[in-house]
Parts: structure tokens; C-alpha cells; sequence
């Protein structure tokens, strides 16, 4: 059988440090970053032509991909942007890879309201959907109204999926589990504010985290997910870890639930950090804190639970 066309901009061997925010993982096998959804289904129908495996990232402000890399083709979104707000109904659809601090600006100049929680997350539309991204008290889940998708496994027709049916709760959706592949998200948002207004609040919510958390140094955010009704922060922050390292890899003196990369990090030295971290909780507390971070690639497996 013929070979399928190669799709324009398809890379080879590509550094995904330089795709995520920790600043740590190996090379893509192959590597494509697309600004159109017909780029997306070109890319999507050579890897299944050619029986690979397929990821889909975002940002990379919630990934830990391994020293190792990835095999087949890492699809990256951050370039599919776009938006088209509607400042009389509040409805916007934006493109995944439309990075959500830029729709929660432009929302606020429209004087729309309901994304001013979001500005200080530094991921893409797609992978704020996927994880049901949340902060100062809201979550993509508030003002989702439905998404539009494709699945690779089952061919190229894009199909429109409603929030009800995403299965959202804290920091979870049933994206996690299903390889859907996500192009775009419709909000409704509340329309007739005052953008300046809006736009206080917004600004706002994004002072109040740069000056608590350690936005200046490479990180993933949140390692982990609060055990409700405790925060993994004070209970990481109870035991002394504050500065706690392997290698580059630091618990920050900041905040309690950032690993930062000091410089020269591996992702094996984060994931090992994420292990003490975990074994020490547990110990002395008898919790386990599971990740919110998403791993991609091969570990020596030695977080207690992904
Ligand atoms: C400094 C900092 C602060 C942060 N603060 C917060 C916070 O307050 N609240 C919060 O919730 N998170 C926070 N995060 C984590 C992160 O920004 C969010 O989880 C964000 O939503 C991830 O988006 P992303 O585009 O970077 O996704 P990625 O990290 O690239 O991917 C995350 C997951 O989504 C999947 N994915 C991404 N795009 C798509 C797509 N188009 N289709 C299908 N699957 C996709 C990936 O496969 C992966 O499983 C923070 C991170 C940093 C670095």
C-alpha cells in the first residue's frame, strides 16, 4: 500500500522541554503543531495510516513527559487560536489552542463575565476543557456550554459534544479518559458588564496568584490535587518540605504545591520528588495526594498514584 502524503509541517525529533512549562521531557518521535483544524485531520489521518500513536498536548503547563520522550506523533494545539465573542448573547466560541488568558482579557474588554478566574492559567482552551482548569472559586465547567471533537480511533468527522455529557467535576472530565481530540468550546458567558469592572476583577484574580505562587520559575502549577476538604499545600508545607530537592527539582519555598525547576531538572527528578513527596504524606498524615499532573511517557513508576 502507498505511503499516505506527509503533512506539511510534520517534524521529526523534536525537544518537548521547549513545549512544556516545566521545561523538562525528551524528543517527539514526530511532531506536529497545526493552525487549522484541516492541519489537525491531515495529521490525525497520517497517524492512523501509519499505526501510530497519537497525543494530544496543549501548552504543556500540566505535563510531566518523560527524559525518554514520546513515540509517534505528539500533536500540539497551541497554534490552532482563535475566538469569536459575542458581546449581545455572551456566547464565544474559541479555538483549542487559544490560550485562555487571552480569551479572559478579550472577554472582559467585550464586558462579558465569568472568565475572570481564569487569567493566571497558563494553559490553552482545549487543555483548560480537559481538565476542568479552575481557580479563585470557578472552573471551565461554570460557563461551558459544549465542545467540538474528534475522534481519531473512529475517523475524521468532527462531532459536537455537550458539557453535560463531560461527566466534570473537581479538575476531572471524561476527556481524561477517552482519546478525543478537542478543536474547539463553546461559554456562555454573562453579557452587559462594565468591561472596566470586568477587567479589574480579572486583573485582579492574577495579582493575587503572582504574588503567592512562583510564577517566575518553570512549574506545572498545582502538583497535586487538594484531598478535599484539606489543601495538599499546607499539608506538604506541615511537614517542613519547602526546599526540598533532587537535583533541580524543588518543592518551593513559595507554595508548598509547586515543584519548580531551579535549572537543569530531569523529568525523572521531578517524578522522584513527586514519590518523596507522596511517601512522606502518607507517613506522617496517612493521605495520599494523587497528581493532577498528567505524565506522558515512561517512569520508573515511583509516584504512588497518576
Ligand atoms: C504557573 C501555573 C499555574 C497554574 N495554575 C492553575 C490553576 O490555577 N488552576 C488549574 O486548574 N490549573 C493550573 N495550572 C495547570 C494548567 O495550566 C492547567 O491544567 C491547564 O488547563 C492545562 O492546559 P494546557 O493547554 O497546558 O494542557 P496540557 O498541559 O498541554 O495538557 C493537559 C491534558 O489535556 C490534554 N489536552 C490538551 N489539549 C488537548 C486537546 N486540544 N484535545 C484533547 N486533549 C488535550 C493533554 O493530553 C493532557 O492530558 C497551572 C500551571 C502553571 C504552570
Amino acid at each position: 500500500m502507498a505511503g499516505a502524503a506527509v503533512p506539511l509541517g510534520l517534524r521529526r525529533a523534536i525537544a518537548l522541554a521547549d513545549f512544556t512549562t516545566w521545561k523538562v521531557g525528551g524528543p517527539a518521535q514526530w511532531f506536529g503543531e497545526p493552525d487549522s483544524v484541516e492541519q489537525v485531520m491531515a495529521l490525525i489521518q497520517w497517524a492512523s495510516h501509519e499505526g501510530l500513536e497519537l497525543r494530544v498536548i496543549g501548552a504543556g503547563s500540566n505535563l510531566l513527559v518523560s527524559d525518554a520522550g514520546l513515540e509517534g506523533l505528539t500533536l500540539c494545539q497551541r497554534r490552532l487560536q482563535g475566538a469569536v465573542l459575542d458581546g449581545t448573547s455572551g456566547l464565544v466560541e474559541a479555538q483549542a489552542g487559544e490560550p485562555i488568558p487571552t480569551l479572559a482579557r478579550r472577554a472582559a474588554r467585550a464586558g462579558l463575565s465569568g472568565l475572570e478566574w481564569s487569567v493566571g492559567i497558563p494553559g490553552t482552551v482545549g487543555g483548560a476543557v480537559v481538565m476542568n482548569a479552575g481557580a479563585q472559586g470557578g472552573c471551565v465547567a461554570d460557563s461551558l456550554v459544549s465542545v467540538t471533537v474528534v475522534d481519531p480511533a473512529r475517523g475524521t468527522e468532527p462531532f459536537m459534544v455537550e458539557a453535560a455529557d463531560l461527566a466534570f467535576a473537581y479538575r476531572h472530565s471524561r476527556l481524561q479518559q477517552e482519546p478525543l481530540v478537542v478543536l474547539s468550546a463553546r461559554f456562555q458567558l454573562e453579557p452587559g458588564h462594565d468591561p472596566a469592572r470586568v477587567g479589574e476583577r480579572t486583573s485582579a484574580n492574577l495579582h493575587s496568584r503572582t504574588s503567592t505562587q512562583p510564577y517566575q520559575q518553570p512549574s506545572c502549577g498545582s502538583v497535586f490535587r487538594n484531598p478535599e476538604p484539606r489543601k495538599a499545600g499546607q499539608l506538604i508545607e506541615a511537614l517542613g518540605l519547602k526546599g526540598l530537592s533532587i537535583g533541580g527539582a524543588q518543592v518551593s519555598p513559595l507554595h508548598a504545591n509547586f515543584i519548580v525547576n531551579t535549572g537543569g531538572a530531569t523529568a525523572a527528578q521531578i517524578d522522584q520528588l513527586i514519590a518523596e513527596v507522596q511517601r512522606r504524606v502518607v507517613a506522617a498524615h496517612g493521605i495520599v495526594l494523587h497528581p493532577e499532573v498528567k505524565r506522558l511517557g515512561r517512569f520508573e513508576g515511583l509516584a504512588l498514584a497518576a
